[in-house]
């Protein structure tokens, strides 16, 4: 039985990053720094949010990026986040800024990425942003939704004219993913939990990017073979039984593991989309140090 070739999200990460580490030792060299300024709003230092920051500074540092972590507490109000981000706009040795999720409930994160200088907003989702991507003039575009779009490119399809359907149509994700999928005049069809015939729809396309949120929605029967299936999900999943070393849960994305047996090229997960993802936010980090710097 033919199997997909797995699109190693890792190697393609690792590639990204070697080439960020050029551009940041390019600025440093005519003595420019190169900083990313993340917000935290929380008082519970054990949350997934610390882990991801944690990680992320690691991150930053290996690649020569300086990582400044601004910890509000948990009681902060909207005003409070506002006016650390307006700070920050104000900062001219900031030049990269993101916001950690969750914020205190009440607050509402568009409001405060609507305030994100646009230049300095590196997650791509302050609406300016976000509405560039529409004349594909964006420089800051979503991190996932880039990732995404680098994975399918990496298997060197032309696009154009290519049917293309992404399942899910979230602001950050799904939706950028289908528009920016419209830059190289691919036939972008985008679904929703409302769609009817999603499964026909699907086996008609030759691009299938998988980011409803669903585990294992997508289905073998779904896809036509040979088509390049991006699986942007992530859940944590209970194993049938513990492995011998003690692991309980396991990692899965919205894509069954049986369309491994049809499809042309399938990110795994974990290892595709996720690494990407995270480079992609440490490229949006040198771009702004860069437009900053110009
Ligand atoms: P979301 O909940 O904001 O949006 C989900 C979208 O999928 C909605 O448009 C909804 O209508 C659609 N949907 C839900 N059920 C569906 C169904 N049965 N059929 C068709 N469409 C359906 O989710 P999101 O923030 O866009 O995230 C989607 C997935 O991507 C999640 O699993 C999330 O964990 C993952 N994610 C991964 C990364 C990464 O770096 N790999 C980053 C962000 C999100």
């Amino acid at each position: 039985m033919p199997r997909a070739i797995t699109i190693d999200g890792k190697a393609i990460a690792s590639q990204v990053k070697a080439g960020i580490a050029r551009r940041v030792k390019a600025l440093n060299d005519k003595g420019f720094d190169v900083r990313l300024d993340a917000i935290l709003v929380t008082d519970d230092k054990n949350t997934a949010a610390h882990v991801y920051a944690k990680n992320q500074k690691r991150s930053c540092n290996q690649l020569g990026i300086d990582y400044v972590l601004h910890e509000l507490k948990g009681s902060s109000t909207y005003e409070d986040i506002a006016g650390r981000v307006l700070l920050l706009n104000k900062n001219i040795e900031a030049h990269a800024i993101m916001l950690h999720m969750p914020l205190p409930e009440g607050v509402d994160p568009f409001r405060v990425q609507s305030l994100i200088d646009p230049e300095k907003d590196v997650e791509g989702v302050n609406p300016a942003n976000i509405g560039n991507i529409v004349y594909a003039r964006s420089s800051l575009a979503p991190c996932t939704a880039m990732a995404a779009v680098k994975l399918i490119n990496s298997t060197g399809i032309d696009l154009k004219g290519k049917r293309c359907v992404v399942v899910g149509a979230s602001n950050i994700v799904g939706k950028p993913i289908a528009v920016m999928l419209m830059k190289p005049e691919a036939t972008v069809i985008s679904c929703n939990k409302y769609t009817e015939n999603l499964p026909e729809l699907a086996s008609s396309a030759d691009v299938v990017v998988a980011a409803a949120g669903v585990p294992h929605l997508v289905k073998k029967s779904w896809i036509k073979p040979g088509a390049i299936v991006i699986d942007v999900g992530i859940h944590r999943m209970p194993l049938d039984e513990p492995k011998p070393d003690g692991t309980k849960m396991r990692t899965v994305g919205d894509v069954d593991e049986e369309v491994a047996e049809v499809a042309g090229h399938l990110t795994p997960v974990p290892g595709g989309v996720g690494p990407v993802t995270v480079a992609m936010l440490l490229e949006n980090v040198v771009t702004a140090a860069e437009l900053h710097h110009q």
